[in-house]
């Protein structure tokens, strides 16, 4: 049975810096996901205590707003069947050094040590998160 979702995807600032916005939406098009929507954002700290409303009390969510705030940022609606856990899939494991060869995080990311993860891409993990994140963002 067709089902078709909505998901945010995030190409984080270091993606944007490195000029990986073209690679990362290719991998994403090419499996074969619709881009309904794109902008580029320079990110607020209220528009991230929104998004990571789950984090915002771990003692590495500062680290998160200066990467999340270290430049701007590429948020984009996508669809597709069950295109929530296929884009997690295409992203790889949240450690970008571990991450599987063949992911986005796996292939370009590429953790400098700073006290966030950076690791190129968002994307929301379930369907009320989507809906939730995609009103941050559009
Ligand atoms: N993060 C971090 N340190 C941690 C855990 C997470 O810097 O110990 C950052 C990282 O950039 C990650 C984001 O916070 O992508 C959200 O964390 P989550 O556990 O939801 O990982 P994701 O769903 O992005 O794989
Ligand atoms: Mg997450």
């Amino acid at each position: 049975m067709s089902e078709k979702q909505t998901t945010l995807v995030l190409i984080k600032p270091d993606g944007v810096r490195r000029g990986l916005v073209g690679q990362i939406l290719a991998r994403i098009e090419t499996k074969g996901y619709l881009l309904d929507d794109i902008r580029m954002v320079q990110a607020s700290e209220e528009q991230l205590a929104t998004h990571y409303h789950e984090l915002v009390n771990k003692p590495f969510y500062p680290g998160i707003v200066r990467y999340m705030t270290s430049g701007p940022l590429v948020a984009l609606r996508v669809s597709g069947h069950r295109v929530i856990e296929g884009v997690r899939a295409l992203s790889g494991a949240t450690d970008p050094t571990t991450a599987a060869a063949g992911t986005i995080r796996g292939d370009y990311g590429y953790d400098t040590g700073s006290d966030a993860i950076e690791n190129l891409i968002h994307s929301s993990d379930s369907p009320q998160s989507a809906e939730h994140e995609l009103a941050v963002w559009f």
